[in-house]
């Protein structure tokens, strides 16, 4: 272990979360090293606009993800590039495995986020990439002369089949309810579109297509069970969220689900180890309820530290 970088803190995870508490803890004059298997800014990156955060009438994501960057490293916080693979507790020492390098802190603060559920209907996995996508601002382009279909009826399906609504020929969302779950301001908004239309009680048993790329969904209604396909070239799923904390497990700090499990301090049942963001057991997942948590958690590592014994917090 003696040529493992040591910190105060390691966060494992860049997105809104993981960069305020780097903001905060390096703040308190602790080093600390955020640590992504991706670009920073998470969710954000894929996001077009957001329209509730506070002190911005309207941020495209990525804009936002730089300035918290910006934010997050100006009192000396470190970005890496890593995927966590696993973390060892040894006393006061917490060890975190990546695939490339090898870290010690003293305090872990895991804002790892969550990702997109896939469908699990046949298909999907054969046509991701082809036309099967979880990311209408990556992939909507490829779709412009095509009528595409959204399945989900969250706000995630609703406010991306708007974004898509504006860059190809129309959108059709796929509901397996007549109810939507989005926020009324974005219901109204995509029901006074245009290009969009709603199929309720819809579900989408499989992804067809000719081999090379999608051209259509089979499903059913199921009210009447009524079997339809329709054609599309282009399937966005939106069907929810699953948390990322695979190679945790042996920290026992997570709900059935999977959602990590904290106090109101962001404090995991494991000393030292915080969790903030979306990963966390909660329920309103959104960019000011991560950079909350974050400030909290960034505080809490501070004291936790603070209060450790004099020769562990003099390594
Ligand atoms: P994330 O943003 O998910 O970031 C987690 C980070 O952890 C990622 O960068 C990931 O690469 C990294 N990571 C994961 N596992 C590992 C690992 N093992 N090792 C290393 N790194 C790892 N909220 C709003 O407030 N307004 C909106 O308009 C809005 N629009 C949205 C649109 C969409 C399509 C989606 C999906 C979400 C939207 N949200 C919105 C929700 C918001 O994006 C999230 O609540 C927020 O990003 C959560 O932040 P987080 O830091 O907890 O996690
Ligand atoms: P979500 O809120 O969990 O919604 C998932 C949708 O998919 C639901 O409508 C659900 O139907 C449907 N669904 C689930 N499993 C399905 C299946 N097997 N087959 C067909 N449909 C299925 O997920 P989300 O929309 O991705 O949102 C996740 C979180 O991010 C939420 O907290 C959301 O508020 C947040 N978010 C916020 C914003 C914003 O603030 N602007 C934008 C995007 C996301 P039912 O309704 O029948 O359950």
């Amino acid at each position: 272990m003696a040529d493992y970088k040591r910190y105060d803190v390691v966060i494992i995870g860049a997105g809104p979360a993981g960069m305020t508490a780097a903001t905060y803890a390096s703040r308190a004059n602790l080093s600390v090293l955020m640590l992504d298997r991706g670009i920073y800014g998470g969710q954000m990156n894929n996001t077009a606009e957001v329209e509730n955060y506070p002190g911005f009438d309207s941020i495209l994501g990525p804009d936002l993800s730089e300035k918290m960057y910006a934010s997050s490293t100006q009192f000396g916080a470190e970005y890496g590039f890593g995927v966590v693979e696993n973390i060892e507790i040894e006393g006061h020492n917490k060890i975190i495995h990546t695939d490339m390098d090898n870290y010690i802190a003293k305090a872990v603060i895991i804002a790892t986020g969550s990702e997109h559920t896939h469908l699990g209907v046949d298909g999907e996995e054969d046509y991701q990439g082809r036309g099967v996508s979880y990311c209408a601002v990556c992939d909507g382009a490829f779709f412009r002369n095509d009528d595409v279909v959204v399945i989900g009826g969250g706000d995630s399906a609703v406010e991306e089949g708007l974004y898509l609504a504006n860059v190809v020929k129309s959108v059709t969302v796929l509901h397996r309810r007549d109810k939507l779950r989005a926020q009324q301001i974005t219901q109204e908004r995509a029901f006074d579109n245009d290009k969009m239309s709603f199929r309720w009680h819809t579900e989408v048993t499989e992804i067809l297509g000719d081999g090379d790329k999608v051209t259509g969904v089979r499903v059913i209604n199921n009210q009447t069970q009524e079997v339809s396909e329709i054609a599309t070239g282009g399937v966005f799923v939106y069907v929810g969220l699953k948390p990322n904390t695979q190679g945790l497990e042996n920290l026992n700090i997570t709900d059935k689900a999977g959602w990590i499990m904290t106090d109101d301090r962001m404090r995991t049942a494991v000393d030292g180890i915080f969790a903030v963001g979306d990963v966390r057991a909660k329920e309103l997942r959104q960019i000011t309820t991560a950079v909350g948590d974050g400030s909290v958690a960034g505080q809490g590592v501070y004291d936790y530290i603070s209060a450790l014994p004099a020769e562990v917090k003099s390594v």
